[in-house]
Formats: C-alpha cells, structure tokens, sequence
C-alpha cells in the first residue's frame, strides 16, 4: 500500500487499520504527514513496533523542520488523518493495546493541543437513532466514526431488493404522517411516497376497519359489519379497562385487565364468530407492541405519544431516507463492538477483533436487546439505575414473512385476516399490491407465535404463513420467492420494538435516555413519547448528538465555535405525498 499526502482528501482517513499486517510506504512526503506519522513533538501517534515503512526519510527531516530526526520504521499504527486546516485529528483506531501515545491521545495534557483539537466521538451502531446523531455531530464540525457491526446500515429498517422491487423486513410505516414528525423534513425533501393506510382515530389500528378482509379457519368471509361492530365493542372494553386501571394501584396486564372487564360487563363478552373476530383485534393489539396480551403493562400501554396524521406506508422502502442522512459519514461496517471503557476525559472503544477506537465521547444507539444481552462491556459498570432500566424495559418480537406471487388472486383489501378462537390462532396479511402494485403478501406474527415461528427452517416459516393464507383462500397458488426476518434471533437486534411490561415504570425510557458521564444513549427504546418508532429513534439520535455536543464543548471551552444540532434543516416545509385507493 502507498499512501500520498493528499490522497483520498485532506480531511478524511488516509488508510485504516486494515492495513495493520501490510507495509505501507509513505510517499511525497509532507511536513504534516510525516508528522503525524512518525510520532515526532507534533505527532498524532506512532511508535516503535508499526509496520509503516517511511521512504524519502532525508527530504522529509528538512521539510518537517520540527521533526529534526530522519524517518525510521515505525509501528502499531492504524489510522492516519492528515490535518492540513489546522485541525488535529479527533478519533483514533489502534491495534496495539499498549500503545501509551494512544492513551495519552485521552487526555489532553497540554492546552494548546485541547484547543486544537477536533471534538470527536464514536458512535455505536448504524440504525436510525445512530446515523441521525453522526450525521447532526458531522455537520457540527465534529469528527466522528461511526462503528456498525453488521456489513450494513439501517439496523431495523432493511430494504430487500432481491424480488427486482424494494420490500421491508423491518420498518415500514411512518406512523403520524404531519409535519410534527421529526422525519417528516427528510421524507418530504426527497419526494418519497407514501400510501395512507389508515386515518387518525386509534392507537392499535394502522388500518381502517373497512379496509380489512378478515376470515373465518374455514374460509368464509366475516360480514363487514360484524368486524365493524366488534371493533366498536373493542374500544369500548379498551374504555373499561381505564376504570380497572384507575381502581387498582398496582399494575396488571392488558389481559388480566380485559378478563376483570369481562366479570364486570358480562354484556361485553362476546360469543361465536364475533368472540373470534375480537380476539383477532387483540392479535393486532399484540402486534402494536411485539408482545402477548398478558405481558402488556395495564398502567403504561397507551402512555406513548401519537402523532397526527394517520400511519402512511413507505412505498418506496424507509432505506432511501437512511442512506441520504449517512451520505458523506465514517462508517466502519463489520465492527462489532464488545467493549467501552469511559474516563473522564475520553472513551476507548474495542470491536470484535481487537481494534480500539478512542474519542472524547461515545453515542451507544444500539438496541435494547444487545444492550440486555451483556455483550458489551461498560468499564466502569453502568450504574444500577441504568443497569435496571436495562433490565426492566421489554423487548418484543415482530416478524415478517414476505410471500411474493406470480399474480393477484386474493381480494382487493389492505389486510387479510384469520379469526380464531385463540389471538396465538389468529393471523393478518399485508396486501402490498394496493400500496405499490407488486404482488406480495406480507404476513407478521408476533409475540410467542413470532418466538415460535423464529425456531422454523426459512422454508418452513414460509410454508407456514401460506397454510394460514390456504385456510382464507384454498385456491392460493404457491409464492415464488420469500423473505423470512429474524429480528428476536439475529445478535444484531436480539428483539424488534420496546414495550411496557407489567409493573414496571413508563419512565424506563428516559432512564435508558441519560447520560452516562461522556456515554450518551439513543434508539427507541430511550424514547419515552415515540417508542418503538423510526421517528423516534431519530429523535433520539438528535437529543443525544446535542446533549454530547454540549458536553464536550463546554468541557473544551468552545460551546461558540460549534454550531447546534439542529437535525434536518427546513427551509420550506415540503408537503407530504400521502394518496390512497
Ligand atoms: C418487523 C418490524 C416492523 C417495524 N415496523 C415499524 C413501522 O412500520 N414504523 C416504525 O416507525 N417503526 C417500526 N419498527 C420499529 C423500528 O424499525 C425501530 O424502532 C427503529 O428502526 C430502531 O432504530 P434504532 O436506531 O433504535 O435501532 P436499530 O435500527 O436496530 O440500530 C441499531 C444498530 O446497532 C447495530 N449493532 C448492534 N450491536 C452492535 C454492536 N455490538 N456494535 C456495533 N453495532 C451494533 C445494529 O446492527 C443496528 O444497525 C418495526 C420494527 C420491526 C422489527
């Protein structure tokens, strides 16, 4: 490898630690690359055991003036940034754990180099909540490295390509679509479309009740107006069970809750086809939050904010609005990480295999369930309130499994459900052909079914879901391609969305939200008004670049050189592009 000064930019990395086994030759050397190469008075860090090979060693000594020494081999490097504006580099990656210039990096001794410094930080973990913090501290002159596990972006917004037209495994809806959505600057500004699935009357629907087509197990059709009369009765047993929650001071589940409301208004409870049909409305209750009836916190269900403007379906995918907010960002894909060691001054970072990456602050923003599976190290521990928020938080498991057939055979309604005795019975399919005109079938369990379905072969979760569509439709063709998620098993999500559990605090969320001396905390499990949500990992990417950017900045003295977070600029508002047939 050879390196120029000037190559790949001024400003960015000139080479990472990849090279860590590969001789690099320096070329056309430079007073400033030499001196962040050789670890020289005015070096960024290198010492003794790199492999780095300096050529043109002589010429170098004489223009780097301050070095006064020829350029010898030099070891345990890794990143390089060339600083030619004046500003040094802010983050740096090491393989050689006992590198001391590294460590003093942490701690800047001497004032002049404090104030010459660059803030940077590292952010963990490549979603929503995380681009939308590197992209805000990025924009506010820090220098920042953004470090993702998997060998993608988006976390859980993922946009399949493979059927020739885009799909999401995760995140689909922009639920509030107004122009209060802290997303809605960016959706608009890009002109992606979107279609309204339902309007704005109810937390648990993000369909209207005319637009389903539900079913019984044999295949007869449910009369429209008995899924409309249930759903009357539903909210109305929703209504009683705010009295339940008023009367008892301690919390209970959902379900518990509908059972006293049942023992109470024995009128409520329903019988035959429509004791079936209300049990499917508490399946999607189930599906609102990934979990079971009986988990659902009675006290905190409904404490989230909903926004305006009805639930809108992305149709073009949620991952164009990721890639343009990470357009232009450090992101190292692949990097796992296992380790953070905050002081006071500074955080160290390490990955899977070693690498370090240390920087005046970290933005943690990977999910709840990674952070509950203790595979990253806090040095110091977390302090027990958090630890417990941690802990306390649920986490719930929604999947997809997408059917994609040759043509249309199934009625033209958004959603087509089975009803059941049972909500674990029960099931639902999303019709993307009204939404987007492609053929597709998305079919999503949740909770325990979810779990259950997780343990299946892909090829059996397939064949699965279309049983459950055979039972409706007993003329179903097979599909000819599918997708399956797996966002309860895959390390990288370890869950799909967070929910109250029973007994526990709606202030969890804010817990999870709290700094941690110079760990800053985002994703949605530490929004408190719009968990669960894109829109609310990204405000909470936002809140944690501006809390981290205070910090920081005041702590180098500078809070007026550096502009605020301000997150999406919007000049104009650009009106939402919302239809629906
Ligand atoms: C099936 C499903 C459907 C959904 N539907 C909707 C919807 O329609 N509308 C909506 O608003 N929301 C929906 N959600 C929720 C929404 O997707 C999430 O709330 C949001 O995307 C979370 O963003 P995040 O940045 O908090 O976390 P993530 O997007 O999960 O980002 C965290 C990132 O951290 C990375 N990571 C994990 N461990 C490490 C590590 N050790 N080191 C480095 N990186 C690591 C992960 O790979 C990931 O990229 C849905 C979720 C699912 C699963």
């Amino acid at each position: 490898m050879e390196v120029r000064h000037g190559e790949e930019g001024n400003r960015g990395w000139v080479f990472d630690g990849q090279l860590r086994n590969e001789p690099v030759r320096l070329l056309d050397l430079s007073p400033d690359l030499v001196s962040w190469v050789i670890g020289g008075e005015n070096s960024g860090g290198f010492q003794e055991h790199s492999r780095v090979e300096a050529v043109g060693g002589e010429e170098a000594a004489a223009n780097g003036g301050k070095i006064g020494k020829k350029i010898q081999r030099v070891e345990a490097l890794v990143v390089i940034s060339i600083v030619t504006d004046r500003r040094q580099i802010g983050i740096m990656e090491s393989g050689d754990k006992s590198n001391r210039q590294l460590q003093r990096a942490l701690c800047y001794s001497d004032v002049e180099k404090r104030d010459s410094a660059s803030p940077s930080v590292i952010v963990i973990g490549g979603g929503t909540a995380g681009i939308a913090a590197a992209r805000a501290l990025h924009d506010a002159s820090f220098q920042v490295v953004l470090l993702e596990s998997r060998e993608r972006i988006g976390g859980r917004v993922h946009t399949d390509y493979s059927f020739g037209f885009p799909v999401d495994l995760g995140a689909s809806w922009l639920h509030g679509v107004c122009k209060e959505n802290p997303l809605a600057p960016v959706i608009g500004r890009l002109g992606l479309p979107l279609y309204r699935t339902s309007g704005d009357n109810s937390v648990l629907y993000d369909h209207d009740l005319e637009s389903y087509g539900l079913f019984d197990m044999e295949g007869n059709q449910v009369p429209q107006e008995l899924v409309s009369k249930v759903g009357v009765t539903f909210e109305s047993i929703l209504k009683e069970t705010d009295v339940v929650r008023q009367e008892f001071s301690e919390d209970m589940s959902i379900f518990r809750a509908i059972s006293i409301v049942f023992e109470r208004r024995p009128d409520l409870r329903l019988e035959g086809l429509a004791h079936k049909v209300l049990q499917w409305y508490l399946c999607r209750m189930e599906g609102w939050f990934a979990a079971d009836a009986d988990t659902i916190s009675l006290k905190c269900w409904d404490q989230e904010e909903l926004l305006p403007g009805g639930h809108g379906l992305m149709i073009r995918g949620y991952i164009p609005v990721i890639n343009t907010l990470a357009k232009g960002l450090d992101i190292r894909l692949g990097h796992r990480v296992t380790k953070i060691v905050r002081r006071y001054n500074g955080v160290k970072v390490t990955t899977e295999d070693g690498r370090t990456f240390t920087a005046d602050a970290a933005i943690v923003a990977v999910p709840l369930g990674v952070l509950k599976s203790n595979c990253i190290k806090f040095e110091p521990r977390l302090p027990e309130w958090k630890e417990a928020a941690i802990n306390d938080l649920g986490v719930g498991i929604e999947n997809k499994i997408i059917l994609h057939f040759e043509k249309v055979f199934w009625p033209n309604v958004e959603f087509l459900g089975v009803v059941a005795e049972t909500t674990y019975e029960c099931s639902y399919f999303l019709n993307l052909h009204k939404a987007t005109g492609h053929s597709v079938l998305v079919y999503m369990p949740a909770g325990q079914l979810a779990r259950d379905i997780e343990k299946m072969s892909d090829e059996a979760a397939a064949n699965f879901a279309f049983t459950q569509l055979k039972r409706i439709l007993p003329n179903a063709s097979e599909p000819i391609q599918y997708l399956v998620s797996h966002w309860g098993t895959d390390k990288n999500s370890l869950g799909s969305y967070s929910y109250d559990t029973v007994g526990k605090p709606h202030d969890l969320y804010e817990r999870l939200r709290i700094p941690v001396d110079n760990l800053f905390f985002a994703g949605e499990a530490t929004s408190t008004e719009y968990p669960g949500s894109v829109h609310g990992a990204y405000s909470t990417g936002l809140m944690a670049a501006e809390d981290c950017r205070m910090r920081v900045l005041e702590r180098y003295g500078e809070l007026d050189l550096f502009q605020p977070v301000m997150g999406e600029e919007n000049p104009f508002s650009v009106p939402l592009l919302i239809s629906r047939m």
